[in-house]
């Protein structure tokens, strides 16, 4: 009866290997704090992501918070508001303010000839996000901090096990964040890491992760609990085995909808650089052009519904338009941002996902408009 097809699937290893792990798991009584688990999924993800100084932590959100703190900044950071919800909170709830640069048409990402008209003397950070797994403009949001002395924080929760002409993405700015919630193309559950080759910041960010303490009778920071316990790194250990198998599924996925969606008119697809850039192929964004498609964006989520077809409108608001930040005092013009929002629609891709499906999607697509 279930024919839905959902935007997404969490990828699940068999069960015999998870089991495998848990077995030791309750046999030692180990669950959490930096257990033998913990120990070597640090390890592995240091070497896939191919970065010097990397740790896991309980999720996404908590390694972007406490990376932040880490670096003690202050004053104002520069970032995206075509993004979810974590990142503009991760800067707010320390106690930063979001300056909001719009975004470029042709990636979604962080415009670079915007950025530097929003630094003020207070601008301490830039915070790009590389959305949908599209590589920020790099080279140039990097030399425009060196050039202002602003550290680079880069929101990678979308990005993982991407490399650019064989660089792991990881390995840019002054560190990185990466989610591993069950949503995303690699999970642990829910979970995520920080990367970054400064070896401060990583002790900085390990501290912070419990509570600030650094010995029996000595706590140092305000910290919090972003632990990732046992069980977490036990999945995440057995779903790294499969990271390369369940990305080549999605990348027959992806190819099969560019090509059909290629002929559809009134429907954008985003610049991708295969030549260059290894995309982890976890996101199937669309923009939907209401005047040259014949449809809007928003009657072809409910047409695609209908039709058993959950799709989300992911970005949709844009973060300066939440109801928390309503009130909020944001300087800069999003309106790129904001028409994106309106247009894009993100369709179903995960590595189970049939191919026939992609074709009655697309077929759907064809149809409607
Ligand atoms: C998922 C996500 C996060 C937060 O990660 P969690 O692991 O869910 O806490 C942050 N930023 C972006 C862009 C995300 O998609």
């Amino acid at each position: 009866m279930n024919d839905n097809i959902y935007v997404t699937k969490p990828s699940l290893p068999p069960l015999d290997e998870y089991v495998e792990y848990l077995k030791e798991i309750w046999e030692s009584k180990n669950l959490t704090n930096m257990g033998k688990f913990w120990q070597e999924f640090n390890r592995k993800l240091s070497e896939f992501l191919d970065v010097e100084y990397c740790m896991p932590l309980c999720n996404g959100h908590m390694a972007l918070e406490l990376t932040l703190q880490a670096f003690e900044l202050s004053g104002e950071v520069i970032t995206t508001p075509f993004t979810f919800a974590s990142t503009t909170h991760a800067i707010v709830r320390n106690n930063l303010t979001p300056v909001f640069c719009d975004i470029r048409e042709c990636d979604c990402t962080i415009d670079p000839d915007k950025i530097e008209e929003l630094i003020t003397d207070k601008t301490t950070a830039i915070l790009p996000v590389h959305v949908y797994g599209m590589p920020c403009d790099m080279a140039r949001i990097e030399e425009i901090a060196r050039k202002n002395n602003l550290k680079v924080i880069y929101d990678s929760a979308h990005a993982f096990g991407e490399k650019i002409d064989g660089k792991s993405i990881a390995e840019f700015g002054d560190a990185s964040m990466f989610s591993f919630h069950a949503t995303k193309c690699f999970n642990s559950i829910e979970g995520g890491c920080i990367a970054t080759n400064q070896k401060e910041i990583m002790y900085r960010v390990y501290q912070l992760h419990n509570f600030g303490i650094l010995g029996k009778e000595n706590v140092e920071y305000v910290g919090a609990n972003a632990k990732m316990n046992e069980l977490q790194a036990a999945m995440g250990l057995c779903n790294l085995g499969h990271y390369e198998e369940e990305r080549n599924k999605r990348e027959v996925l992806f190819n099969r909808y560019i090509q059909r969606i290629k002929e559809i008119k009134g429907i954008r697809i985003l610049a991708y650089d295969t030549e260059h850039v290894t995309y982890n192929y976890s996101y199937m964004p669309i923009f939907v052009e209401e005047d040259k498609y014949g449809m809007s964006r928003n009657k072809l989520y409910d047409y695609l519904a209908k039709n058993h077809i959950y799709t989300r409108k992911y970005f949709y608001p844009i973060v300066p338009e939440f109801g928390c930040y309503e009130n909020s005092d944001f300087k800069g013009d999003t309106s790129v941002a904001h028409r994106i929002a309106e247009q894009v629609l993100t369709l179903p891709i995960y590595a189970d996902l049939p191919i026939e499906k992609v074709d009655l999607i697309c077929d759907l697509l064809e149809n409607a408009g």
